[in-house]
């Protein structure tokens, strides 16, 4: 077989592969082209998932005729003045976008630039180009992509349903519209308006554009995250970890204004909230990195989805503390979504199960002894100080069934777990002596023999020395066992053999690899999980207080060690909202 050049169309497909993989590619790579173009406005329409028509208009610089031609001509860009790759301030660069969408569609490009009298467009089918011709338009660029891969029929084969193809679209502009705020948006999908976004002016506007994008809830769930360091500047969003979802698809990545799916970042983030959302589920994350353009490689990728940092060190860690340092001024706050939640299921009325009709014979003040019975056995305490009330999770007021702590606040009331809150003070204490040096022991009076397989002792007394800096002190006891004589004070009244049964299983799971910090985190996680006050115990009023005050100190108690909440709160407006009366 002989070798031959490919014809450029051929070229041109085979390199489209890259490019445009799907109708949300095509839209990616118009809309930047269209902020490159310094646009105020950008409306998008998309008819049949993308598949019939795209459609993208803009009110940017535009093009004259001569331009034109070369715009649709691959590797042909107005982008790289300077024939330099090391300082990239704009989303494109690689000059193959409209080029590629030509060879693979029916496309119309018709533009006018500011000062010029009227407007030219210029067609290219399947590669093949046409004239530059005078045509009608405002200012700006529009540009049209009718039947996406007629000319590809394999690529057509892949796509996925109309919805698929147009949720895909709409992720594409939310990330976009995400990134530029001042810019207005819209999308239209079919005969369906999808969104407006007016330009934000301020911070809440950027915010309320958020809101619009994410659903409501973002805006009770979401803090805000600023740092800058060593010319690294982080700003965006860490939802709270009480509001975590099944995927990843909620973290929105951006450098320098570029939307990116990338894994130094992502995890990132996951390291930020490791001990706070449960395993296999992802927090909502807004990450803006912002450095300068020297500092990273955008060209990695046709789709420049895909960055590289000279410094991933230094990117990844700005990322991480910038995300720790918003979560930890949350403090105790956890997610009000979990209240309402609640409240869905408990407002379909009527449902509470009654106790048995009492007898109609029965007088009035026999039936109210009758209900009176019901009142649960609840250790009522006096009405608090206004004071006490101020506080964020308020004045422990009762105990009900024995773990759940009422608190009245100023305008509602917090129920706390109060096992899963104790869990996760223990948790945060031992993480926070271990910090400053070292937790603080308590011997043991009767020192415990604890009989485990010899593997099991093995592994304990490999990592001896590291558990003893959670306070846990043991030794070889002979064949198959150890002794325990002292225990984190922490801890408490704890199951000695039970923890250290956990610990050896713990240690077992913990892969070889996995960074010490993680580990440590682990073997806290299992001590906080005996120390804590298990569900059933009774504390008094002071006890209950000392708790919610705790709670309020304690960065990251709003969440148990498994990414529960640790309490929620039901405003009075909500309660009343139950009743009807609002
Ligand atoms: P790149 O964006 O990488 O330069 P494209 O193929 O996407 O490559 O676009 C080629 C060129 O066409 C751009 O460099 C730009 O000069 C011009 N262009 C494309 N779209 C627009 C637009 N919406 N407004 C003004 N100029 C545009
Ligand atoms: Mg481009």
């Amino acid at each position: 077989m002989a070798v031959r050049r490919l014809p450029e169309t051929l070229i041109d497909r085979i390199a489209a592969g890259e490019v445009v993989e799907r109708p949300a590619s095509v839209v990616k790579e118009l809309v930047e082209n269209a902020l490159d173009a310094g646009a105020a406005r950008v409306d998008i329409t998309v008819l049949e998932g993308g598949r019939r028509l795209i459609r993208i208009a803009d009110d940017g610089c535009g093009m004259g005729p001569d331009d034109l031609v070369l715009a649709v001509e691959r590797h042909a860009t107005s982008k790289l003045p300077d024939d330099s790759l090391e300082q990239i301030r704009t989303l494109g660069f690689r000059g193959e976008a409209l080029a590629s969408i030509g060879s693979v569609a029916r496309l119309t490009v018709t533009s006018r630039e500011a000062q010029a009298p009227s407007a030219f467009a210029i067609e290219v089918e399947g590669g093949a180009r046409g004239a530059v011709k005078p045509a009608p338009g405002t200012r700006g660029t529009e540009v049209t992509v009718r039947d996406l891969f007629f000319a590809t029929p394999a690529r057509l084969k892949f796509l996925k349903s109309e919805r698929a193809e147009a949720e895909a679209v709409t992720d594409v502009v939310k990330r976009l519209a995400m990134a530029h705020p001042a810019i207005r948006f819209t999308l239209t999908l079919g005969e369906r308006k999808r969104f407006d976004l007016t330009p934000a002016r301020d911070e809440g506007g950027r915010m309320a554009r958020l809101g619009r994008l994410l659903g409501a809830e973002f805006e009770e769930n979401a803090l805000p995250l600023t740092l800058m360091r060593e010319g690294l500047r982080v700003e965006g969003y860490a939802g709270l970890p009480t509001w975590h979802r099944p995927t990843a698809q909620s973290q929105y990545l951006f450098v320098n204004g570029r939307p990116v799916r990338d894994r130094l970042l992502a995890s990132a983030v996951r390291g930020a909230y490791e001990d706070l959302v449960p395993r296999g589920r992802h927090p909502l994350a807004i990450v803006f990195l912002d450095l300068d353009p020297g500092e990273v490689d955008v060209n990695v990728h046709p789709a420049k989805a895909e960055v590289r940092f000279r410094e991933p060190g230094a990117a990844r860690g700005v990322v991480v503390s910038a995300l720790r340092e918003a979560l930890a001024r949350a403090g105790h706050r956890a997610t009000p979504s979990g209240a309402a939640a609640a409240f869905a299921a408990a407002r379909p009325g009527g449902q509470v199960p009654l106790p048995s009709r009492p007898p109609a014979s029965l007088g009035f003040s026999e039936e109210a002894a009758h209900f009176a019975g019901l009142a649960p056995s609840a250790a009522t305490l006096p009405e608090p100080e206004p004071e006490e009330m101020r506080h964020p999770l308020g004045a422990a007021r009762a105990q009900l069934h024995e773990n759940y702590i009422v608190a009245q606040t100023e305008d509602g009331l917090v129920i706390v777990d109060q096992h899963a809150a104790h869990e996760r003070l223990v948790y945060e204490g031992l993480k926070r002596a271990r910090a400053n040096g070292g937790v603080a022991r308590q011997m043991l009076l009767v020192p415990e023999i604890v009989e485990l397989d010899g593997e099991a002792v093995a592994r304990l007394l490999e990592h001896a020395e590291t558990i003893a800096r959670f306070g846990l002190v043991l030794d070889g006891f002979g064949e198959g066992a150890v002794i325990v004589r002292e225990v984190p004070a922490l801890l408490g009244d704890c199951d000695v053999k039970a923890l250290v049964r956990d610990l050896a299983d713990e240690l077992e799971g913990a892969e070889a690899g996995h960074a010490l910090e993680r580990r440590l985190d682990e073997i806290a996680a299992t001590m906080a999980c005996h120390g804590s006050v298990r569900a059933g115990r009774r504390l008094g009023a002071r006890e209950m207080d000392a708790l919610l005050r705790e709670m309020e100190r304690t960065p990251g108690s709003g969440q148990c060690n498994h990414g529960r909440p640790t309490y929620v709160e039901l405003k009075l407006a909500d309660i009343e909202r139950l009743f009807g009366r609002r």
